[in-house]
Order: structure tokens, then C-alpha cells, then sequence
């Protein structure tokens, strides 16, 4: 039978040590292996040359690089590209890339599919499938690097990366956090942790967790001042509601000198849209370390709400900021190839739930 190997593009610096340390050779070699893989992009072991061809048969024979096959590749007009990959049978994950001129910004998914339901967002809509490992969050980074030309100053094509694909990353967090601890090595992609956001819809005893282990940037998904309405919206407010939330994005901000936090909020018309939300809203952001961005609500097939029309945005976003609070709109980017915010794998997770006759699968079977 064939045996199990070891995929490198989810190891960490101290797990390459180990395989290194078994197979009776120095840790250093960890990061020139984890720099072959992440830096250099190279998939075949044998092609690392500073390693001896001893080391190299070695490895070969419990190790390897694999990345998911890529099923599709749509690019926008305006640019954005979305990658579909195959997670298995009859599962599939998106990643999409927003080019703009001063960064290149690589939105991933860390589950196939998410349990959280929240009433306004496609990948909602289509239930849980399994969470993805740290190679399959990683190689969506390793695609993106490898197959997009380096930037006018020589340097890998993505320069941020947001946690903003299908999935809830922190009911992911083992493997989020790996990945991420990859994103941000030296040895492979050294990103900055300003460049690399975590956005949560509030699963609050993991943000105290996460701001412990690894500070990266973070985004919350408020979109409701109350939670009357935001169990409504985001139904994981029924276990964690607003005011536990908010107490641990300010503890969070507080442990990195007061950062700005993200808070994103879907406008959905006539729904949380009104001066009185507004009202609401300010006087639970106002004072701190918090910075609103509206979302226009992107539609998708089976979706019953509207978005909020631009002048009722802009008479939201203005009253806000006349107040006091930072406020912007978020560019709608990619939605002529459903490439948008909340549209992500409508389409593949219809297909995929409806030939495994599976439902929707309810916050309580939420995996942490
Ligand atoms: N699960 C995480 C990250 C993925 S969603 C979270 O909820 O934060 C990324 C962002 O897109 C979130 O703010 C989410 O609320 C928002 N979103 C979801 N559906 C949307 C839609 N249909 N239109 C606009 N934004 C949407
Ligand atoms: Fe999951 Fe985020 Fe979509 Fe809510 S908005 S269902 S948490 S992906």
C-alpha cells in the first residue's frame, strides 16, 4: 500500500526541523528547505541543490510538495482573478486576487464552505464541508506567488493577504494559524503581520487566543449595532454577542498598542441601514481603536436582500464621519465574475451539496 507522505507546503520551520532531525541530519537545513519551497516555488525535491543528494532521496521517499489542481481561472475587467481549486471529491475552494497599483491583495479561504450561516453571504447559504489544512491555505498563496509576474520593484506579485474567502478562519484555528505563522517567516514569504487580515465574524474565545499567539491585523464582521438584529445577521451573536465581542477587539487593539481594528458592515437595504443604526453604531465605536468599513451588499442566487442604494450609503458613511468615526466604503471588486465579497463558491458548493445530499449545517455543528 501506498504510504502517506508528508506534505512541505504546510510545515512549519519546527516541523521541517523534526523531519530534518529523523533523518539524522542539522536542523539548519529546515530553511533552506522552507526558502526552496515558499520563495523559490519549486515542486520537485530534487531540484533543492544546496541540499546532498543523500538528504535529497530522503526526503523524496516521506515527503512532497503537492498543490491543489486548479479547476478554473476567471479575470474581471477590472482585473481580479478568481481560481477555483479542487479540495477533493466534489469540493472546491476560491481564492481571488484584487490588483491595485501600490498592492497586490490575495483573498483566501481557510474552509470548504462555513457552518456560521450568516443570513446575507453565499458561502453561508451553502453549509460546512470540512476545514482545510495549512498546505491547502498556504498553496493558495504558493499559486498565487508562483504564477502572477513579480511587480515592477521585483517583489512577489501579493503584498497583503486577507483572510476573507469562503470559511471562518478562527473555527480553523490550528491551521490558520500555521499557515499564517508561514506567511509571515522570513524563510518563506515574510510578510508583515500589518499585511496579513484576519477577518472573523466574532468567535470570541479564539480572538483572545489569537491576539496570545500571533497578532496579525483583524477584521470584525459587525454588521448590526444591536444584537436583536445581529442574531439575525450573524447568527454566532446568539453564543458570543456584542459586548463580549467588542471586549476582546479592544483587548486585542490594547495588546498592539492600540491598533486599529476593521469593522465591516454588509449594507443591506432598509435592513441595518437607517440614521437610527447609525446613531447606534457611533456610540458603540466612538472613542476607539476602531475603523468602520461599509460593505454594498453583493447579491447571489437565493439571496433576499437588497443593497442599500449609494446615496444611502454616502449619507450613512458622511453622517458617521462628520462624528467622528473613520469610515469608508468598501470598491466593489470582481462581481462581474462573482468574484465579490459573500459571492464566493455559490455556484461550486450548490453542486457539490447537491450531489452529496447534504443541508446546510447549523452553527451547533460548528468544529473549533
Ligand atoms: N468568515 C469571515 C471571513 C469571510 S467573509 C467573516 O465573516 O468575517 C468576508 C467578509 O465578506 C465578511 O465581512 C462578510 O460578512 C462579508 N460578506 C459576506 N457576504 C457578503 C455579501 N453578500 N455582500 C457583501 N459582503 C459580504
Ligand atoms: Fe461564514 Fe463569514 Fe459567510 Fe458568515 S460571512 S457565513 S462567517 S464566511
Amino acid at each position: 500500500m501506498k504510504k502517506d507522505k508528508k506534505n512541505l507546503l504546510g510545515c512549519n520551520l519546527s516541523e521541517i526541523e523534526a523531519i530534518i532531525a529523523d533523518l539524522g541530519y542539522r536542523k539548519f537545513h529546515a530553511k533552506q528547505i522552507l526558502k526552496w519551497v515558499h520563495k523559490r516555488y519549486i515542486t520537485d525535491i530534487a531540484e533543492m541543490t544546496d541540499l546532498s543528494n543523500d538528504l535529497r532521496d530522503k526526503l523524496n521517499k516521506s515527503t512532497e510538495i503537492e498543490l491543489p489542481a486548479l479547476i478554473s481561472e476567471d479575470v474581471s475587467k477590472d482585473g481580479t482573478t478568481k481560481w477555483l481549486f479542487n479540495s477533493g471529491i466534489g469540493q472546491a475552494i476560491e481564492t481571488v486576487y484584487i490588483p491595485e497599483t501600490d498592492r497586490g491583495t490575495l483573498c483566501i479561504s481557510s474552509q470548504v464552505g462555513c457552518a456560521l450561516d450568516c443570513s446575507f453571504c453565499a458561502t453561508g447559504h451553502q453549509g460546512f464541508n470540512r476545514n482545510l489544512n495549512a498546505d491547502e491555505i498556504i498553496s493558495q498563496l504558493y499559486f498565487a506567488n508562483s504564477s502572477l509576474p513579480r511587480r515592477n520593484n521585483g517583489l512577489p506579485a501579493i503584498t497583503n493577504v486577507v483572510f476573507m474567502g469562503m470559511g471562518e478562519p478562527l473555527a480553523n484555528f490550528k491551521h490558520v494559524l500555521k499557515a499564517i505563522e508561514i506567511m509571515l517567516s522570513d524563510h518563506a514569504y515574510g510578510l508583515s503581520r500589518r499585511r496579513v487580515t484576519l477577518s472573523t465574524s466574532g468567535i470570541v474565545p479564539n480572538i483572545s487566543q489569537l491576539s496570545d499567539q500571533c497578532n496579525v491585523s483583524l477584521a470584525v464582521s459587525l454588521h448590526a449595532p444591536n444584537d436583536e438584529l445581529r442574531n439575525k445577521l450573524v447568527p454566532i451573536n446568539k453564543i458570543h454577542p456584542i459586548s463580549d465581542l467588542l471586549d476582546a477587539c479592544w483587548s486585542y487593539a490594547k495588546q498592539q498598542s492600540n491598533r486599529y481594528i476593521t469593522f465591516e458592515y454588509v449594507m443591506l437595504k432598509d435592513v441595518n441601514d437607517t440614521m437610527n443604526h447609525a446613531r447606534e453604531l457611533y456610540r458603540l465605536l466612538i472613542n476607539k481603536p476602531a475603523k468602520l468599513n461599509l460593505i454594498p451588499f453583493n447579491t447571489f442566487d437565493g439571496s433576499n436582500y437588497k443593497s442599500s442604494s449609494s446615496n444611502q450609503i454616502k449619507k450613512f458613511q458622511t453622517w458617521l464621519r462628520e462624528k467622528g468615526i473613520i469610515v469608508t466604503t468598501r470598491k466593489t471588486r470582481g462581481d462581474d465574475i462573482d468574484a465579490a465579497c459573500g459571492q464566493l463558491a455559490g455556484k461550486v458548493n450548490n453542486r457539490v451539496l447537491s450531489r452529496l445530499g447534504k443541508k446546510s449545517v447549523k452553527t451547533s455543528n460548528l468544529q473549533q
